[in-house]
């Protein structure tokens, strides 16, 4: 770096302002590829577990007796590999921002409502199908 560089980088430095933003006071700044958060749905989880398994920080909990799902904000690390990986879209990563979590609170708990639909009844044999 030149002389003359060096010197535009500190003027630049001392006159502008803070290079961070005072967050949450003031929003921080997303774009298409940011990582907010997990966001579950309910509706169409099937309790396969596929989240909980390939989660690196153990920050999900799933109780399929219960029908229980659970997240750990605080282990959450937005990696998104939960999201890659469940195989029905009940898992998406939003791009905003939780509020920041200021004391240790209990893991969000969603109870799963998705209903397997019943299987269609066999339709009775047509008479003399066949003879
Ligand atoms: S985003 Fe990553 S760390 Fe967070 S729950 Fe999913 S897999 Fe775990
Ligand atoms: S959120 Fe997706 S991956 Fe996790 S248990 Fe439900 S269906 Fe399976």
């Amino acid at each position: 770096m030149s002389i003359f560089q060096m010197t535009r980088t500190v003027i630049r430095n001392l006159t502008g302002g803070p290079a961070t933003r005072q967050y949450p006071a003031v929003p921080a700044r997303t774009s298409a590829l940011t990582r907010g958060h997990v966001a579950f749905d309910p509706s169409t989880c099937r309790s396969c577990g596929l989240c909980s398994r390939r989660c690196p920080c153990v920050a999900i909990r799933l109780d399929k007796e219960a029908k229980v799902w659970e997240i750990d904000r605080m282990r959450c690390i937005a990696c998104g590999d939960c999201v890659e990986g469940c195989p029905f879209g009940s898992l998406t990563m939003e791009q905003t921002y939780l509020p920041p979590v200021v004391e240790q609170r209990a893991a969000e708990r969603y109870t799963i409502t998705y209903v397997k639909p019943e299987k269609p009844a066999k339709k009775p044999a047509e008479e003399g199908a066949g003879a």
